[in-house]
C-alpha cells in the first residue's frame, strides 16, 4: 500500500480546491483504493472537507501556537475549525526560501507532536551537497533530524532532494534507493520520495524497496493527473 500526497504549494483557489477534493473523493469512493491519500491545499482552502477514511486533508504550514501575535501565520485555533490534524513540516521551500531554521522546525515539530498531529516531515539535500557524494548527503540529511523525535508514532518522512523539486529532474532509482535504505536503517518510519514525481514514473519509484509512497507537487495539481497517479500505484 502506498501513501500518495499532493502538495498544492501556492496554487489553486478555494473553488478549484473544492472541485479537486470532491473529485478525488468520488474516485476513492468508486474504486477500491488501498493507498492512503493526502492533499495539502493552501491555508485559505482548509475548509472542512468530509473525505474518505483513507483520504486526509492537511496543512502545508502552521506556527507552533494556538493563537497570538504571529503576523501571517495560522495556529491550532484556526486548524481546529476545519478539524485539520495533519501538517507538513520541514519542506525545503520553507527551509530555503522562507528561511526556516532547524530550531524553528524542531519547535513546530515538538508542538504538533504533543498535540498528536500526523506529521509529514521533509528532508533533502541541495545540489552542491549531492555533488559531494552519498556520505556528505547523508550527513546533511541527518542534521535535519536535530531536535526531531523520530520515534513519534504519527510520523511519516519524505525524502525530497532540493535539486529534484520542481525541476523535472527526478533522482535516479539508485539515488533514491541509496538514501532511502540509509534513512530506513536508522529510522523505521514510512518514507516517501518527492521531487518531479509524475504519472509516468510514480509506479516505478513506488516499487523501489523502502519507498512507501510519493509526495508530489507540480504533477498533482491537475485532478485527473493526481487520480491517475493514485491509479498507477494501487
Ligand atoms: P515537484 O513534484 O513539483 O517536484 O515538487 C515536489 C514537492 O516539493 C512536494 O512537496
Amino acid at each position: 500500500m502506498s501513501i500518495i500526497a499532493s502538495n498544492f504549494k501556492t496554487n489553486h483557489t478555494r473553488k478549484s480546491t473544492a472541485l479537486f477534493i470532491n473529485e478525488v473523493n468520488e474516485y476513492l469512493k468508486k474504486e477500491n483504493i488501498l493507498s492512503e491519500v493526502y492533499v495539502f491545499p493552501t491555508a485559505t482552502s482548509l475548509d472542512f472537507f468530509e473525505t474518505e477514511a483513507n483520504f486526509i486533508v492537511g496543512t502545508q504550514n502552521a506556527y507552533a501556537t494556538a493563537s497570538g501575535s504571529f503576523t501571517g501565520e495560522i495556529g491550532t485555533v484556526q486548524l481546529d475549525e476545519f478539524e485539520i490534524k495533519t501538517i507538513l513540516i520541514g519542506h525545503s521551500e520553507r527551509r530555503h526560501i522562507l528561511g526556516e531554521t532547524q530550531d524553528l522546525i524542531a519547535q513546530k515539530y515538538e508542538f504538533y507532536k504533543n498535540l498528536g498531529y500526523k506529521i509529514i516531515y521533509c528532508i533533502g539535500e541541495p545540489l552542491e551537497v549531492k555533488n559531494q557524494g552519498i556520505e556528505k548527503t547523508l550527513e546533511y540529511i541527518y542534521e535535519q533530524f536535530v531536535g526531531i523525535d523520530t520515534n513519534y508514532e504519527n510520523l511519516i518522512l519524505a525524502y525530497e532532494p532540493v535539486w529534484a523539486i520542481g525541476t523535472g529532474v527526478t533522482a535516479t532509482n539508485d539515488d533514491i534507493k541509496n538514501v532511502h535504505n540509509a534513512i530506513k536503517e536508522k529510522i523505521n518510519k514510512p518514507l516517501l520520495y518527492g521531487g518531479s514525481v509524475k504519472v509516468e514514473n510514480v509506479r516505478e519509484i513506488c516499487q523501489i524497496p523502502n519507498v512507501d509512497g510519493a509526495l508530489i507537487g507540480t504533477a498533482s495539481w491537475k485532478v485527473e493527473d493526481f487520480i491517475q497517479i493514485i491509479e498507477n500505484t494501487k
